[in-house]
């Protein structure tokens, strides 16, 4: 990513650490790689993600380790390790970082991809689904998606999934040659995953797949329509979508994912759901949990698809330019002054003269530019000018200083 790119991830990365201080999660960093078994265990040993997609290597100590292919298991690991298990519930994290999956390289999906997520740990109260699928719908139209699909469905738990999966191995017998090799090897180790195939003649077959609907428990189904409610207070629109299951073992229960239909075409933008089995399957106690997670790259794609990127920056700051050589005590005084009450700032370090300064300053994106020196600004007096509007005013610095943080909110960093 290079600085011309940078500006359009600080639009996602604002958003998403305002949101997450909104809704009070609180930031975990964990390391890139893991054990291996980690994510064996706790994604699933079938699923494309280990089977294909992780990057898995011995190191010098003789361990298998792996780049981490999502974020979730690594967060799990640390949260066990130190005991947050034994604390107030619930827990509410979220993280930032990039991820690992050897896949074919295509636009917006490369073998390192950043992804933003949350966690919220210890309930199982169907509002605390409603908030991951809340918080998602805020991070999507704070980024300007107005027509995003959000798709749901319930993938059952424990007790219920096992009839489900019996009647999906039925069906799979049934289908026989129709489906691809890798579904038929599936049927027995894990009949879900036919869901999600890629293959043509799969995505063919399963037109009269059986539903989970008939399967859920009554557990299951209470907690599915409770939040299908909260949902409907909330005002958030959503289709109930039988064949979402997402990609990873670890789901349980609520699973969701947010569309882009834009020019036709579907595009899943970030998701999640509930895994209240996962604390356990990476070795912890029974304790539920349900999240999200977003891709960077993915979201950036679908907004410059839609248009929903800004060309450029929007010019900000101050440039303090120099009519003469003897004004630079002064102007080097002002640039660390505005610097240290929030401004972004900058000076010529190259002696040009002050057209050039000014070229300089609308390359750089200034919103405006303070002249400091020369015979109609003497002693104190210097002018600014707004490079947006193309208003100059000869002003003290005081005025000055008074006028821009008037004009223009000192600048503030949005993360904690
Ligand atoms: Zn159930
Ligand atoms: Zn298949």
């Amino acid at each position: 990513m290079l600085p011309t790119e940078a500006y359009k991830w600080h639009c996602l990365e604002e958003q998403f650490f305002k949101l997450c201080r909104s809704y009070n999660f609180q930031e975990i960093r964990t390391p890139i790689f893991e054990d291996a078994e980690l994510f064996v265990r706790s994604v699933g040993e079938d699923s494309d993600v280990v089977k294909k997609e992780m990057y898995r290597f011995v190191d010098k100590g003789g361990r298998e380790v792996a780049l981490r292919p999502e974020g979730t298991a690594g967060g799990v690991r640390a949260f066990l390790e130190h005991g947050y298990q034994n604390m107030p519930q619930p827990i509410k994290l979220y993280y930032y970082g990039p991820m690992f999956r050897y896949d074919r390289p295509q636009s917006g999906r490369q073998r390192q991809f950043y992804q933003m997520g949350i966690e919220l740990f210890g309930t199982q109260d169907p509002l605390s689904d409603v908030e991951v699928i809340k918080f998602t719908a805020n991070f999507f139209s704070g980024l300007g998606f107005e027509n995003l699909e959000l798709r749901l469905n319930s993938v059952g738990c424990q007790s219920c999934r096992p009839s489900y999966q019996e009647a999906l191995q039925g069906f799979i017998r049934d289908k026989g040659e129709l489906l691809c090799r890798e579904c038929r090897k599936r049927s027995h180790s894990n009949p879900l995953r036919v869901l999600d195939c890629k293959v043509e003649t799969c995505r063919e077959a399963l037109t009269d797949i059986p539903y989970i609907d008939q399967h859920l428990c009554p557990d299951c189904r209470a907690h599915y329509s409770a939040v299908q409610e909260h949902l409907v207070q909330q005002e958030l629109s959503f289709q109930h979508d039988p064949l979402l299951v997402r990609g990873l073992d670890y789901y349980t229960r609520t699973a969701f994912e947010f569309i882009s239909t834009h020019l036709g075409a579907q595009n899943s933008l970030g998701g999640g759901g509930r895994y209240d089995d996962l604390v356990e399957l990476c070795g912890g106690p029974s304790l539920p949990g349900v999240g999200m997670a977003v891709g960077v790259e993915r979201i950036l794609l679908a907004m410059e698809k839609e248009g929903l990127l800004p060309e450029e920056p929007a010019p900000s700051g101050v440039f303090v330019a120099l009519r003469n050589k003897e004004a630079v005590g002064w102007a080097q005084r002002v640039l660390y002054d505005l610097r240290k009450i929030g401004f972004r700032a900058e000076m010529d370090y190259m002696e040009r003269g002050l057209k050039a300064q000014m070229k300089q300053a609308n390359r750089g994106r200034f919103r405006f530019v303070l002249i400091v020196g020369g015979e109609e600004a003497l002693g104190d007096g210097m002018v600014l000018r707004d490079m947006v509007s193309g208003e100059q005013k000869e002003l003290s610095y005081e005025d000055a200083v008074q006028h821009l943080t008037g004009a223009q909110p000192m600048v503030r960093r949005e993360r904690q």
